[in-house]
This record gives structure tokens, C-alpha cells and sequence, in this order.
């Protein structure tokens, strides 16, 4: 049996990209410093710039230790069917990248809302520079998509699932059904879901793009991203890389690539810990509302459970009063950090409108849906009895 055949994503995490007889022997893979890669004489560079031989040449236009963890993350992303993966600088200049090479200037792109704050930034300001337009619709409504194109302008659909911080859940066949029929490409960041949860590639979604910052690397030391869908578009993105450079250096992604020797087990835990925690919160009498599509409640059940394999460490919920009441319990909590981001072994807290959205007023952040009584909960991998029983002192009466 090949080992491309093994298609189990505890599997795939460890094993795949990786030869299976390494330099020196060794079990870990080499982390390749080179900065350039030289050509022994000009028969060699003749026979690489035709096309006759494939090998590295310069370290923005790829490197050893890269290209193993791209592998790894195409085969978790899409383990039958050929997929290629290019990891990037960060989330961000991930889905900077696709965006400057999809979107031509007088072209047009729809976005969804509850999303990265980031994405609609760039959007709004350097894209516009650039004479694209936008539309921003209602999160998982693949109706409001539809209604939103403009034939013949619009180029790129751009979707989260689940968002942020309401983690919403778009029926993903609805879009690239929507999308195919218009001829309009579909990129979905799936931060959130990442490829252990939910494979968007097998329901016709071009192009997946995760933070590799969160769950897949996995222990908050690290900033990457990637982009994974078919090889020919892929190759056509690394084409764009390599002009705007933002590139993953190769010790980040050999830690990426640590990070992910784990990843299976990681999320059987996060979902664990996500579900259990969830449930708690939503039988707590000081809690009045939760958001975690893994509850019956959560508008997006029907069709996560359909599309997700467990639905992650992260719960958004409401507590019972106002800013102050959800500061007070966010600061009675021992076991999260105060801190920006989640997918990490360690659980962070966070109060969004004190953190991503702390410089707009309480008016302006509910126009776009953020409450001021809202938390959210990124749940680690620590024993779910000790974040439940802090969770119960931390709600609990002063
Ligand atoms: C963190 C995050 C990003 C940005 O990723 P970086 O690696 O921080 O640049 C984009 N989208 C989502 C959903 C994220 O959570």
C-alpha cells in the first residue's frame, strides 16, 4: 500500500509529504536555510529554465521544508482528490495573495459579514484603491450572494465558515452551485472549521485559505497561512507569490509541521472541550445566550452537522447584564488567557468589544452586531471538568 492511500487525517497529520527515507536518516525532517540553490554547471540551469528538470532555485520561489508541509496540508484538506497547498506569511497575506490575483481592477467581489475585520479592512481600503468594488451580505445566506452579483463584474465570492464571533455556518453546495453557475470563483477561510472539522473542496469551493496561526499549527508560537484548492490555480498563485514575496520562512513551517503531528488528536479535543463547554454555558442561569453551531439552538445546526465532523474549541456567549458584568467574569477566570486569537493547546478569552472592536463606540459596534455583554471562549486542549468548574466560579454570584 502507498502511503498516499492512507487517507485518515490522524494519518495524513503525521505522515503525508514527508519521504519516507529522509536526509542523514534522520526521522525529523531537514530544515533547509538556503537563501539560493546552486546549479552545478549551465547544462543543469538550461535544464531547469526549459522545463526538463524540476528542483529549487531561489528561497522565494520555494524551499524544501516548505513544500513538505504544503503537501501535508493539501492531503488533510482534500485526501482523494489532487489538491496542492501554498503556505504563505500569515492568514492575512493568504488571503491578500488570492485577492490581488483574482480580482482585476473594475471587477467586483462579495464578502459575507460576522468575518474577519481584517478582510473587509482590505477590501474596503487597498482594494478599492485598486478600482474593485464590493458588496457585503448576510452571513451563511446563500441567497444574499446570489442577489448580490453583478453579471459579468463580480469575479470572487469570499466566504468564512464558522465566523467570527457568531459562528455562523453557510451551506457550502448552495455557493459553488451558486458560483458555478455564473463562472464566478469561491474562496472560503475556514479558520475556524480547519480540514479536521469541514473539507470545502468536496462540495465545490475553489479555494480554502486558513490562518495556520490557530488550530493547525496549534500552540500560539507561530504566524502562517495557506491557501489549498486544484494544482493549476495554485501554481498560478505561487506565480503571484512569488512577485509579492510574502513568504513562509522554512523554521516557521517546520514548526508548522510539528505543530500538525498532533493535529488529529488536538481537535477530537477542541471539539470535545467546545461541545461540553457549550452545553454548559447554555443551562447556566447567568449566561442568556450561547453561540456554538454544535447546540440544536444555534440558527446554523442543521446544516453544520451536515457539513462538520465536530465544530471547534471556540463558544461566543452572552452574559446576563453589560460590559461590566462580562469584564467581571472574564477577570474572575484562572485557567484562559486575556488574549486575541484561538486553536491553541492553551484556552484564551476575549471580550470583542474590548479587543477587535474596542475603538468603535457601543452604537457602532452593535450596528455590526458586536454586543457589549458578548465573550468568546477558545477553548484549549486542558481537562474540560477543570474549564467547566472555572467557568462555574467565574459565573457564580460575588
Ligand atoms: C486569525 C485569522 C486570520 C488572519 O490570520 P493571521 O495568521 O493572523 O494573519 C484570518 N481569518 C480568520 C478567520 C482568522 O481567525
Amino acid at each position: 500500500m502507498a502511503i498516499d492511500q492512507f487517507t485518515g487525517p490522524s494519518t495524513a497529520a503525521v505522515h503525508a509529504g514527508e519521504p519516507r527515507q529522509r536526509a542523514f536518516d534522520a526521522i525529523t525532517p531537514p530544515v533547509v536555510h538556503s537563501a539560493t540553490y546552486t546549479f552545478r554547471d549551465s547544462a543543469e540551469l538550461i535544464a531547469f529554465q526549459s522545463g526538463d528538470l524540476e528542483r529549487e532555485e531561489y528561497g522565494r520561489y520555494g524551499n524544501p521544508t516548505v513544500r513538505a508541509v504544503e503537501a501535508r496540508l493539501a492531503a488533510l484538506e482534500s485526501p482523494t482528490a489532487p489538491a496542492a497547498a501554498l503556505l504563505c506569511a500569515s492568514g492575512m497575506n493568504a488571503l491578500t495573495t488570492v485577492m490581488l490575483a483574482l480580482l482585476p481592477s473594475g471587477s467586483h467581489v462579495i464578502l459575507t459579514d460576522d468575518g474577519y475585520r481584517r478582510t473587509r479592512q482590505f477590501v474596503r481600503t487597498m482594494l478599492a484603491r485598486l478600482g474593485v468594488t464590493h458588496s457585503v451580505v448576510a452571513a451563511a445566506d446563500p441567497a444574499a450572494i446570489a442577489a448580490a452579483i453583478e453579471p459579468g463584474r463580480t469575479r470572487l465570492i469570499v466566504t468564512e465558515a464558522p465566523t467570527n464571533p457568531y459562528l455562523r455556518v453557510i451551506d457550502l453546495a448552495a455557493v459553488a452551485s451558486i458560483a458555478r453557475e455564473h463562472r464566478i470563483k469561491t474562496l472560503i477561510d475556514a479558520t475556524f472549521a480547519t480540514p479536521y472539522n469541514m473539507r470545502p473542496l468536496e462540495y465545490g469551493i475553489d479555494l480554502v485559505v486558513h490562518s495556520c496561526s490557530k488550530y493547525l499549527a496549534g500552540h500560539n508560537d507561530l504566524l502562517a497561512g495557506v491557501i489549498i484548492g486544484r494544482p493549476p490555480i495554485i501554481s498560478a498563485l505561487r506565480e503571484t507569490q512569488g512577485i509579492l514575496g510574502g513568504i513562509c520562512d522554512p523554521h516557521t513551517a517546520y514548526l508548522l509541521g510539528r505543530g500538525l503531528k498532533t493535529f488529529a488528536l488536538r481537535m477530537e479535543r477542541h471539539n470535545h472541550n467546545g461541545q461540553a463547554v457549550a452545553e454548559f454555558l447554555a443551562r447556566h442561569p447567568r449566561v442568556s445566550r450561547v453561540h456554538y453551531p454544535g447546540l440544536p439552538e444555534h440558527p446554523d445546526h442543521a446544516v453544520a452537522r451536515a457539513q462538520m465532523r465536530g465544530f471547534g474549541g471556540v463558544v461566543s456567549f452572552e452574559v446576563v447584564g453589560d460590559l461590566q458584568s462580562a469584564m467581571a467574569v472574564v477577570d474572575r477566570l484562572r485557567l484562559p488567557y486575556i488574549a486575541p486569537s484561538f486553536g491553541g493547546v492553551e484556552s484564551l478569552v476575549e471580550q470583542p468589544a474590548l479587543m477587535s472592536y474596542y475603538e468603535l463606540s457601543s452604537e457602532e459596534r452593535l450596528a455590526v452586531g458586536i454586543r457589549d455583554n458578548l465573550i468568546r471562549l477558545s477553548c484549549g486542549i486542558e481537562d474540560v471538568s477543570d474549564l467547566i468548574a472555572d467557568l462555574q466560579q467565574a459565573l457564580a454570584d460575588e
